[in-house]
């Protein structure tokens, strides 16, 4: 039996061994709660790959067991087969993961082989590839894409599965910054309508700024589990001793609260939050962000005119790269769109419908941990008539 309370996935006292005289991974024992997106932090060599590769089977724990979804993970080749429908893994490096000839072919690869019907096949990889951006790309040799072109063909490879875990082991790696972004907002996409994220990564501003919940992964050992904000701002010398920074929103928090006398608490998690806890007593009324939705529930696009606008989600992203939307801020625009509407100036985002919640969950945050109020407005795109 299990319900929302059951981690999908857990690990008790799990050892794992190369065969060197150190072992892999020390006594790991975690849970990952459902429907949460959580990092996995630690240098090179800490062990996340490791890890990763116990969450779907590919490596059997020396000691202790990995569990999904409350039960204990079998390896015979049925129960591997479903444990990989479930969690899907992204490689670090695309050519570990991409073996075949075109881009829809190696997309259609993992339904094809978990015996997914044709017909499903077909919708499964144009939904897949469309999340990524790809859809032109469809019938292209992989032997000719850029490095972050098979980084998306391995991701949709990964999404055609429809999995309820995507572990993704340093997705950004080699990215540029808009991919980067654009890649967090689709993880945000699929964690909206459900799907647990885990990203393995050593850089600590987007652990900070995108996650749920830290796991701190430190010479093979789990030294640290819980909220970002509870790992980042600490006294001790484990930062300094693992190669890492506090990210710098946090930086500016203490320098703010050293200087000002500014409270600590609540703890600013994005750059909107920190500049305004900052500069919040000289109350400028805030902007609006204005909600236009452009999934398929929505009409007509309605071009913003004077106002600074964004794109947020894969459906506004197509419809920019169609040309169909001109606006401001390509990526990182939810962020921005707060940032904007919190400093006077009124913000359209054109997003999808079930992006609306996270919307306003960051809004209230930034209310909450910087005391400005952005007032969401939701704009159906049904309306008639297009503005102009
Ligand atoms: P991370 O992903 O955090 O960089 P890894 O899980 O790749 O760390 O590595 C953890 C440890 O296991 C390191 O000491 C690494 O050298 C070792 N290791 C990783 N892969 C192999 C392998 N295929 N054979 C032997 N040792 C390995
Ligand atoms: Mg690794």
């Amino acid at each position: 039996m299990t319900d929302s309370q059951t981690p999908i996935i857990s690990t008790q006292g799990l050892w794992f061994s190369y065969g060197g005289d150190k072992p892999a991974l020390s006594d790991i024992t975690l849970d990952i709660p459902r429907g949460k997106k959580i990092v996995f932090l630690g240098p090179n060599g800490s062990g996340k790959s490791t890890l990763f590769l116990h969450f779907n089977g590919v490596h059997r724990p020396d000691m202790g067991e990995v569990l999904f979804d409350g039960k204990e993970v079998k390896y015979d080749a049925k129960s591997l087969a479903e444990l990989r429908s479930a969690v899907s893994l992204v490689f670090q490096n695309p050519d570990d993961q991409i073996f075949s000839a075109t881009v829809e072919e190696d997309v259609a690869f993992g339904p094809l082989n978990a015996g997914v019907e044709r017909g499903e096949i077909g919708k499964r990889v144009d939904e897949a590839l469309s999340l990524v951006g790809l859809s032109e790309q469809r019938e292209r040799p992989t032997q000719q894409l850029s490095f972050g072109q098979r980084k998306r063909v391995s991701l949709a490879g990964a999404l055609a599965m429809r999995p309820k875990v995507l572990v993704m082991d340093e997705p950004t790696a080699g990215l540029d910054p808009q991919m980067v972004h654009e890649l967090l907002e689709l993880s945000d996409e699929l964690n909206q309508a459900g799907t647990t994220v885990l990203v393995s990564t050593h850089d600590v501003e987007t652990a900070y700024e995108w996650a749920d919940e830290v796991r701190v992964i430190h010479g093979g050992k789990l030294v640290f589990s819980g909220a970002p904000e509870e790992f980042f701002d600490r006294e001790d010398r484990l930062l300094h001793e693992m190669g890492m920074a506090p990210p710098m929103v946090l930086s500016l928090n203490r320098s703010l609260h050293d200087l000002n006398g500014t409270p600590l608490k609540p703890y600013p998690r994005t750059l909107a939050e920190a500049a305004h806890k900052a500069f919040r007593q000289r109350k400028e009324r805030a902007g609006k962000l204005l909600l236009r939705c452009v999934d398929e529930k929505g009409g007509a696009i309605q071009p913003a005119s004077h106002e600074r606008s964004g794109i947020y989600g894969a459906a506004a992203r197509r419809l920019a790269q169609d040309g169909r939307l001109d606006v401001h801020y390509q990526f990182h625009a939810l962020e921005s769109g707060l940032m904007e509407a919190a400093s006077g100036r009124d913000f359209v985002l054109y997003t999808d419908s079930n992006l609306c919640r996270l919307a306003e969950e960051k809004a209230k945050r930034l209310e909450k941990n910087a005391g400005v109020k952005v007032p969401i407005v939701h704009e159906h795109g049904d309306k008639k008539g297009e503005g102009g």
